[in-house]
C-alpha cells in the first residue's frame, strides 16, 4: 500500500498497544498507519495465546493499585480507565466471549489469541486503519520523519502525531527486541535497563533430579518468597524451575538477588495439611520400611515432591518426624539465577514515565507518544500485562487525537 497524503499519526510496532492506539485514532475520525516490522502484526500476542490467553483479571482498582509496583498514577489512571471489564466489553463487542477461571483470571471463551486478533484486525481495516508490515522502524530524518528499512530499501514518512510501541526485549524472534533503546537514549529520553520479568529460576539441580524429573509438573503446592505465597503449579527444567507460581514470584525473587545476590524460595509440599498433622502422621512406627515408602504411607508424598525433598532436605532429617514435617512444610530451596531474559514473560525496563506528560507524550518532542511494554512498569502475570499494555494503548491514541485537536485549534 502507498501512502500518498501525510498522515495524522503513525503507529510503530502492532502489538495490543499499538493496535488499541490505532483504533483510537481511527475512531476520532483521523488518517492513521501502522508499521510493523515483522511479515505479520502482533506475533507476541498470538505466542501469549497458545497456553491460553489470559487477557484480564477480575481485579478491584485496589487490587490493581497493587500488581502494579512503583506503578505511576498515569498508568494506574489508565488501567482504570481500561480495566478489566471495559476490557471484557471490548471482546464482546468483537463477537469473543471473555471466560473468568476459578483464580479470576480472564481468557477468551476458545482460549487462543486468533479468532480474537483476526476479529479485531477486520474491524481495524473496516475503520480505515492502513496496516504496512515489513517495516522496521530505525529513527528519524532531520526533519523528524519516520525513517524505516523495507524490503524495497530505506523509506521516510511524514506524520504529524507517533506512536511507539515496539514492545519489551523478550522473545526476540516475534519481533520485541529492544532495539529500539538506543535511538530513544540519544534523544535524551530518560530509560531504564531491561530486566527479565515473570521468568524461570534458576536452581543448581543434582544430575539425578534433572535426569529424572525435567519436564515434571509440581502440583498442589505453596510457594513462598518473602510474604508473598502462591498456590500455582510449576514446572521443573533441566536448569530450574519455570511457569506458574515461579513466574509469579520471579518478579521479587529478581530483586533480592539484585540487592543480596542470594535468595531461597521456600516449598510447602502438603499445603492442604497442617504441620502438626504431618508430624502427627510422621510419627507413626516406621518399622522397617524405607523412608520413601513411609512418606508414602503416611502422607501419600511421592514422585516429584519426594525427589524435592531429599534434594534439598539432607538425610539427616529422616530419622526425626519434627524436623522432618518441618521440611515438608517449609523446604528451602536456593536460587541461583533466573533465566535469560530472551526467555522471559515480559521485561521491565524502558521509557521512563518521568520523560511523559498525563497523555504518555514526550515533554520536549511533544507529538510523539508511547504505550505498552516498552514503558518502565512491571507487573505480574494474571493478565496485568495484556491488560496495561491495552490501556496504555488506549491511553497514548487518545492523548495523540487530543494533541492533533489542540494544534488545529491554536
Ligand atoms: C509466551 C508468552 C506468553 C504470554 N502470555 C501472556 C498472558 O497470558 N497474559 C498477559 O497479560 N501477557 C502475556 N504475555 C505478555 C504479552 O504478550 C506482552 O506483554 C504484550 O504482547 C506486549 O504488548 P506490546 O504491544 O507492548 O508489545 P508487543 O506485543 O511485543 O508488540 C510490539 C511490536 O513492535 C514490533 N517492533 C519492535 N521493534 C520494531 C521496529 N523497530 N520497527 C517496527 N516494529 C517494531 C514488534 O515486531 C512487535 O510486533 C506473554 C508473553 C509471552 C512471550
Amino acid at each position: 500500500m502507498t501512502i500518498d497524503a501525510p498522515l495524522d499519526a503513525a503507529v510503530i510496532g502492532a502489538g495490543p498497544a499499538g493496535l488499541m492506539a490505532a483504533e483510537m485514532i481511527a475512531d476520532a475520525g483521523r488518517r492513521v498507519a501502522v508499521f510493523e516490522a515483522m511479515p505479520s502484526p502482533a506475533r507476541k500476542f498470538l505466542m501469549a495465546g497458545k497456553s491460553g490467553l489470559n487477557i484480564t483479571h477480575v481485579a478491584s482498582d485496589a487490587d490493581l493499585a497493587a500488581v502494579y509496583p512503583n506503578a505511576p498514577q498515569r498508568l494506574l489512571q489508565a488501567v482504570t480507565d481500561f480495566g478489566p471489564s471495559r476490557i471484557q466489553d471490548w471482546m464482546a463487542q468483537l463477537g469473543v466471549q471473555p471466560l473468568t477461571g476459578p483464580t479470576g483470571r480472564v481468557f477468551p471463551e476458545q482460549m487462543k489469541a486468533s479468532p480474537l486478533l483476526r476479529a479485531w484486525l477486520a474491524r481495524l481495516e473496516s475503520k480505515g486503519v492502513e496496516l504496512h508490515t515489513r517495516h522496521h522502524w530505525i529513527g528519524w530524518e532531520e526533519s523528524g520523519e519516520l525513517i524505516f528499512l523495507t524490503p524495497d530499501g530505506q523509506r521516510s514518512i511524514p506524520c504529524r502525531a507517533q506512536i511507539f510501541s515496539l514492545g519489551g526485549a523478550s522473545w526476540k524472534r516475534l519481533g520485541s527486541d529492544g532495539s529500539w533503546l538506543p535511538a530513544f537514549e540519544t534523544l535524551g529520553v530518560p530509560v531504564s535497563p531491561f530486566r527479565p520479568s515473570n521468568c524461570g529460576l534458576r536452581i543448581n539441580w543434582s544430575d539425578r533430579m534433572q535426569a529424572e524429573f525435567a519436564g515434571a509438573p509440581v502440583k498442589n503446592v505453596a510457594v513462598r518468597f518473602e510474604d508473598q505465597s502462591s498456590r500455582e503449579e510449576f514446572v521443573i527444567t533441566s536448569r530450574g524451575m519455570e511457569s506458574g507460581a515461579v513466574f509469579t514470584l520471579s518478579l521479587s525473587v529478581r530483586d533480592a538477588l539484585e540487592r543480596a545476590c542470594e535468595a531461597t524460595i521456600h516449598l510447602d509440599l502438603l499445603p492442604d495439611v497442617s504441620a502438626e498433622d504431618v508430624r502427627h502422621r510422621l510419627s507413626r512406627p516406621r518399622g522397617k520400611q524405607s523412608l520413601s515408602n513411609h512418606l508414602r504411607k503416611t502422607l501419600n508424598l511421592a514422585g516429584v515432591k519426594r525427589a524435592l525433598l531429599f534434594e534439598f532436605g539432607g538425610l539427616e532429617a529422616a530419622e526425626a518426624p519434627d524436623q522432618l514435617a518441618r521440611l515438608i512444610k517449609h523446604l528451602p530451596v536456593p536460587v541461583i539465577g533466573l533465566f535469560p531474559l530472551d526467555e522471559a514473560i515480559s521485561t521491565d525496563g524502558g521509557i521512563s514515565f518521568e520523560a511523559l506528560d498525563d497523555h504518555f507524550m514526550l515533554k520536549h518532542r511533544p507529538g510523539r507518544f508511547f504505550a505498552g511494554e516498552m514503558l518502565d512498569w512491571d507487573a505480574p502475570t494474571g493478565g496485568y500485562l495484556l491488560t496495561a499494555c491495552l490501556a496504555t494503548g488506549r491511553a497514548a491514541g487518545r492523548g495523540a487525537v487530543r494533541w492533533l485537536n489542540n494544534a488545529e485549534n491554536t
